[in-house]
C-alpha cells in the first residue's frame, strides 16, 4: 500500500513526524507536505507560479518525502508527478488545532483530504484541538487503527472522514462517535494598526463564541472529550426551499 501523508502546518511540523511514524508499519509512505505554515489555506491551488518538490529528509521511515511551495490540495496533486503511481490512501495531519464545524472550509488539512477523494482516492484528515502542547499519541495510534480499516471497507464514494482528538492522554480520551459537521461562530474581531509609515493594517483574532453544542455534532463531542469522526462529501447544492427560489426566479421578468 502506498500512503501519501501532508499536511497544513508544514513539513517540519511535529504533528507529520507522528502521523509518518504511525503509518510507516502499513506500508510504503510518501510523504509531500508544504515547505511553510499553510493553516487556513483553504482548497487553493497554485496556478500561477511554478511549483518545486524538494527532497528533504526525516528523522523517521519513508520512501521518499519532499517540501513544496504548493499549498496542501497542490501536494495530493503532485503525488502523481513525473509518473508516480496514485496512492492508495492519503492521510493529512496530525493537525496542531481542531478542525470543526465551517473551519473545514477553511482548512489547509481538510482540503488536502478532500482532493484525495476528487482524485478518487481514499482519504481522512485528523488533527488535535490544541495549538501548543499537543499530545499526538492517541492521534497517531488512531491514524493508524484507521488508515487499516478504511482500506479494508471501501467508504462510500467521493466521501472522506474528518476526525477530531481531544488533546488529553490515551486514558482521559471518550468514546470515539460519529458525528457531523456542527456551527462554530467566531467574534470575527478584525485588528486595525497603523504602520510606521502611516497606512493601516489589519490582523485577523477571531475568537470562538459559544460553539455549538448540540447532540451529534462534532464540537459537542470534542468539547465532551471524545473523539469525532465526521464522514464529509462535496455537496453543497440546498434543495431546501423549492418555493422561494423559484419564485426569485419568477421575479427576475424573463
Ligand atoms: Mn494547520
Amino acid at each position: 500500500m502506498r500512503i501519501l501523508i501532508t499536511n497544513d502546518d508544514g513539513i517540519y511540523a511535529p504533528g507529520l513526524l507522528a502521523l509518518i511514524r504511525a503509518l510507516a508499519p502499513l506500508g510504503e509512505i510518501i510523504v509531500i507536505a508544504p515547505e511553510r505554515q499553510q493553516s487556513a489555506a483553504g482548497h487553493g491551488i497554485t496556478l500561477h507560479k511554478p511549483l518545486r518538490m524538494t527532497p528533504v529528509a526525516l528523522d523517521a521511515p519513508v520512501a521518499e518525502a519532499y517540501a513544496t511551495n504548493g499549498t496542501p490540495a497542490d501536494c495530493i496533486i503532485l503525488a502523481t508527478a513525473d509518473d508516480r503511481p496514485p496512492p492508495d490512501l492519503v492521510v493529512a495531519g496530525i493537525n496542531a488545532g481542531a478542525n470543526l464545524g465551517e473551519e473545514v472550509l477553511y482548512s489547509g488539512t481538510v482540503s488536502a483530504a478532500m482532493e484525495g477523494v476528487l482524485q478518487g482516492i481514499t482519504a481522512f484528515a485528523i488533527s488535535v484541538a490544541a495549538y501548543e502542547n499537543c499530545i499526538f499519541g492517541p492521534s497517531a495510534d488512531l491514524a493508524a487503527r484507521l488508515a487499516r480499516r478504511v482500506t479494508e471497507m471501501d467508504l462510500p464514494a467521493d466521501t472522506f472522514l474528518n476526525v477530531n482528538v481531544p488533546n488529553l492522554p490515551a486514558e482521559e480520551l471518550g468514546p470515539t462517535v460519529l458525528t457531523r459537521l456542527g456551527r462554530r461562530r467566531y467574534l470575527n474581531s478584525l485588528e486595525q494598526r497603523v504602520d510606521p509609515r502611516g497606512r493601516s493594517y489589519y490582523w485577523f483574532s477571531g475568537e470562538p463564541l459559544e460553539c455549538d453544542r448540540v447532540d451529534g455534532t462534532d464540537i459537542g463531542a470534542v468539547l465532551a472529550g471524545m473523539i469525532s469522526v465526521t464522514p464529509v462529501r462535496f455537496d453543497m447544492n440546498f434543495s431546501g426551499a423549492r418555493g422561494e427560489f423559484e419564485e426569485l426566479l419568477a421575479g427576475l421578468g424573463r
